[in-house]
């Protein structure tokens, strides 16, 4: 291969939007936007927000361009692969639709945005919620209706119904040197604990049962608080969360050693947090962590995960790593292996690292030539899969419960509690599926495992 997998990538385009995003039809006489959505899952979640927002004031959605009177790019600009395809989604809306506001983390950078599609309507950058309604409202302006269709509960969610992003924090106080999203998103700004439990709660009464938390920092959430009384807010969070009768997965958690603390709530299976870590460790090799500017880069984290192991057996370990970052040796990248073999992560993500436009990493000495960061990533990544596929393995003959994702007529595609959607692997069940739906949690016994995905019949 060459390149990352797109499924492994954070700068993906995401093909939900276009793909699960139906007409809504506009109040009387009000106009219809459409909406392109690249990125991570915090770019959807904003998506979601601005498209909650124009759903509120009656404006129309339109999973197409020619049922758009104007499109809404939601750009991405993490890698610069990522916003050359930005830039190929601006030109492509322009060209099949005409009027495009561009918003996201390359809004950022207006002018190179405008120099490259000068007929764009106007730039906004991450999170500029009333920016791009007021952008919007500038285009296709709103038909005063006092009317409009109520908001319904849950908002416009582009993620199924059963499912659902719940962002708690924006921004990043560290500087890791690849990445520029602190300079793009600013410093970390926590929302307060109520109006995410309010969001959780009304998430829930619509039909939620799963809550996906994510955050640039899941573990530093509310240690930007001046009058915070709990050292470490997170652990607080993550409980309430777990009271509402939903799956609550945290991602994007770093390995301070207040996570510690998560771990006996995540083996006790009525805390309703599941027993899942999606912990970007992105090397392993302490050299290279410093180089990166890592957070958390002294932490034996092998000690830390034998001390979750230890106290929740159950426990999913998802990563991502970076190969071929500035200055790796070969033996900082066996290092990286032998790590993972320790390790043995469940599932993980592999980047080949690429310079970004305004990262401190591209001015690093020693970059790794091109062919050898391929020839790292294959090696990372066969190993990565032969744990994954043993660890899965060993899942035969274990009874657990699983979330229904979808039906059809073949089977139930189904996810475990150590599946985050759209990341990680699915659990089949082909035989006995008919009367389920989706959201529903049922209980099953393995009986079959692959690479990725697992069957299982019904109990
Ligand atoms: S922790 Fe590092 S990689 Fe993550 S958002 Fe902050 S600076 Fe970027």
């Amino acid at each position: 291969m060459a390149q990352n997998p797109p499924d492994l990538r954070p700068d993906l385009s995401n093909p939900r939007l276009e793909r699960d995003l139906g007409t809504v039809r506009p109040g009387r006489n009000q106009p219809t936007i459409g909406m392109v959505s690249l990125g991570c899952p915090k770019a959807l979640v904003d998506s979601e927000r601005i498209l909650t927002r124009l759903r509120a004031e009656g404006y129309g959605i339109s999973p197409d361009y020619s049922g758009a009177d104007a499109v809404i790019v939601n750009t991405c600009g993490f890698l610069d692969s990522a916003k050359a395809e930005s830039l190929d989604a601006i030109g492509e809306a322009l060209t099949e639709n005409g009027r495009v506001i561009v918003t996201g983390c390359l809004g950022a950078e207006p002018d190179y945005i405008t120099g490259a599609h000068p007929r764009v309507l106007a730039v906004t950058g991450p999170h500029q919620y009333e920016q791009v309604l007021d952008a919007v409202h500038a285009a296709v302006p709103p038909d005063p209706d006092p009317f409009v269709d109520l908001l319904p509960a849950r908002g416009v969610s582009l993620t199924p119904r059963h499912y659902s992003y719940l962002k708690i924090s924006e921004g990043c106080n560290h500087k890791c040197k690849f990445c520029i999203i602190p300079d793009m998103r600013g410093r970390l700004q926590s929302r307060p604990a109520k109006a995410v439990m309010r969001e959780a709660e009304k998430l829930f009464e619509a039909g939620v049962r799963e809550l996906l938390v994510i955050s640039q920092d899941t573990s530093a959430y509310g240690t930007d608080w001046k009058d915070r009384e709990a050292k470490a807010p997170i652990l607080d969070l993550a409980r309430e969360l777990g009271t509402l009768g939903a799956w609550v997965r945290l991602h994007y958690v770093y390995p301070y050693p207040h996570v510690r603390e998560l771990i006996p709530h995540m083996a006790d299976p009525a805390s309703g947090l599941l027993p899942y870590l999606d912990i970007p460790f992105q090397h392993a090799h302490p050299d290279t962590l410093r180089r990166m500017a890592r957070p958390a880069a002294a932490a034996r984290t092998l000690d830390e995960i034998a001390a979750w192991r230890r106290d929740c057996p159950d426990i999913t370990l998802r990563s991502t790593f970076i190969v071929g970052y500035p200055g790796e040796t070969e033996e900082e990248f066996q290092t990286l292996l032998d790590w993972l073999d320790e390790a043995q992560l469940d599932r993980v993500g592999c980047f080949q690292y690429e310079n970004v436009e305004g990262a401190r990493s591209n001015a690093l000495p020693d970059h790794v030539p091109a062919p050898v960061k391929q020839e790292r990533w294959e090696r990372f990544m066969e190993k990565a899969q032969a744990i994954s596929a043993a660890r899965l393995e060993a899942k035969v003959g274990k009874r657990m419960q699983v979330i229904v994702d979808s039906v059809d007529d073949e089977a139930a595609t189904c996810r475990t509690m150590g599946d985050a959607p759209e990341i990680d692997g699915h659990l089949y069940i082909d035989e006995n599926f008919a009367d389920l739906s989706a959201g529903q949690v049922v209980e099953v016994e393995v009986d079959e495992a692959g690479d990725y995905d697992l069957w299982a019949r019904r109990l």
